[in-house]
């Protein structure tokens, strides 16, 4: 979609009639609510606001929404998740029954509660140019629950989720280093807070959409008054009114929901005025953003031999190690996830680095041949988006009570909301869209009053 002049923009809100509506900014708002962000947090506080009747507006920075749930349509012909995948099934996000209402077909992943960890479908092994023998994987499933455990019960005291590991997993270190870490949180377990994996809540159902997350988030978000290529560099809070700068354009609102993710926020391109409070700068410092990236490579056939939706990994021997989703809905599409620190400096080298590294780490497992096979490949580099910067927060030791700060208004006037903000189900659409709804319903009942 193309940018909009801000006549089309206000006719597209409704808000048309409104007439010239800057000239009356000292008293009267341009909006009741403006939401920054079209992400999952963003679209479901749209949704709520527009139940509410008040008045809204969504200013998105890039050519889409979905923001982290982003499903590519064109480069391979079938659907192509190059954020959030599998999505969990709560109260709050009762996927199902939205993707049914907005016409897409969903199927549930049984569930993974014997691994007590949030995974789709057991993953299989390899060991490494094989597949594991069944007392390996068996070994494997059970070293992740000692592991997870261990994590767990090590929480109040706060310390990295890898000195909280047990000392006797032997040459099983790098795998569960790589699972829990890089591959489910996108960050080190030296980087992450054991008190956060403690409360990280992990819901029964995973579900897929089959034309893609990011397609589920664009449905749910028709007819809400859009408008892209609007990147917010400016917010003035502690007036009566908010106001936000877009390209030198300016708005106001009575209130202002903010889904920019923390790396975003810690970058400074949004200059607030006055400055932020400093306990509020904080919690973002200590919410950063890890790297999660994926290589999609096109086959000719099925040359690996797996089969669909398959997810395995290698029991590694150190941190040069990924994840395969193998022939991705029944397509020939494969999918190599790479994480954490080693994901960020290959995305900081280019997309070749992180096509190569995808390609040989396949090569070492199921032989050269496969390179004969790859027709198209496409590498993701969240860090290098510039309206994202990362994957998705997680705590780092210590910092655990930061999302409580970030879920406290600024001046009763700005509402931080998305992923980063849920104390149990960050980094994950159903916390995002749990956070824009709750933003979404405290600030319709300030408005009220
Ligand atoms: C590779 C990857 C895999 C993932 N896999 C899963 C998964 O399988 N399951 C799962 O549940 N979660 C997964 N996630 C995480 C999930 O995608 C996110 O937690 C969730 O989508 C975040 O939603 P949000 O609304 O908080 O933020 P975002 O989606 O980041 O939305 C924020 C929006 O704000 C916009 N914005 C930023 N700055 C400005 C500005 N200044 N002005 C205007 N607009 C701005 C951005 O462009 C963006 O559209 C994954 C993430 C990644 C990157």
């Amino acid at each position: 979609m193309s940018a909009v002049t801000r006549r089309q923009f206000l006719a597209a809100a409704g808000l048309a009639a409104a007439g010239p509506v800057l000239a009356n900014a000292a008293t009267d708002p341009d909006f009741d609510v403006i939401i920054i962000g079209a992400g999952a947090a963003g679209i479901s506080a749209a949704r709520r606001i527009a139940q509410s009747g008040k008045t809204f507006a969504v200013l998105e920075a890039s050519d889409h929404w979905g923001g982290r749930c982003f499903t590519d349509l064109k480069t391979f012909g079938v659907p192509y998740d190059r954020g959030a995948l599998w999505v969990h099934e709560t109260e709050a996000f009762p996927v199902d029954q939205l993707a049914s209402k907005a016409g897409l077909e969903t199927y549930k992943e049984p569930s993974t509660q014997r691994l007590r960890i949030a995974m789709p479908p057991d993953p299989r092994l390899r060991v490494p140019t094989r597949k594991a023998r069944v007392s390996e994987l068996e070994e494997f499933y059970s070293k992740l629950v000692s592991c997870n455990q261990a994590i767990a019960s090590a929480g109040p005291s706060d310390i990295s989720c890898a000195s909280a590991l047990p000392k006797d997993i032997g040459d099983w270190r790098p795998t569960m280093e790589f699972v829990l870490g890089p591959f489910l949180c996108g960050s080190d377990l030296s980087a992450m807070s054991a008190n956060e994996y403690a409360l990280w809540v992990k819901p029964e159902n995973t579900v897929r959409v089959r034309r893609g997350v990011g397609t589920l988030m664009g449905r749910l978000a028709l007819g809400a008054p859009m408008r892209f290529f609007s990147p917010i560099n400016r917010i003035e809070w502690g007036s009566r009114l908010v106001q936000v700068e877009t390209r030198g354009e300016r708005m106001t609102a009575r209130a202002v929901i903010l889904t920019a993710s923390t790396a975003v926020l810690a970058s400074g391109k949004i200059e607030f005025r006055p400055s932020l409070p400093v306990h509020f700068a904080q919690a973002i410092d200590k919410l950063t953003l890890g790297s999660l990236d994926r290589v999609a490579i096109e086959f000719n056939g099925n040359p690996l031999g797996v089969q669909s939706d398959e997810l395995i990994f290698e029991k590694a021997v150190g941190r040069q190690t990924a994840a395969l989703h193998a022939n991705f809905l029944g397509s020939r599409l494969c999918l190599v996830q790479v994480g954490g620190k080693m994901c960020a400096d290959l995305a900081l080298e280019g997309e070749a680095a992180l096509n190569d590294f995808a390609i040989n780490w396949l090569v070492s497992q199921f032989g050269s041949d496969l390179r004969n096979s790859i027709e198209r490949t496409h590498a993701t580099r969240w860090s290098k988006d510039p309206w994202t910067l990362g994957a998705f927060s997680t705590a780092v030791p210590g910092g655990q009570s930061a999302r409580k700060v970030l879920s406290k208004p600024l001046g009763d006037q700005v509402w931080f909301a998305g992923e980063a903000v849920h104390e149990s189900l960050w980094g994950a659409v159903a916390g995002a869209w749990e956070i824009g709804e709750r933003a979404a319903n405290d600030v319709i009942s300030r408005i009220r009053k």
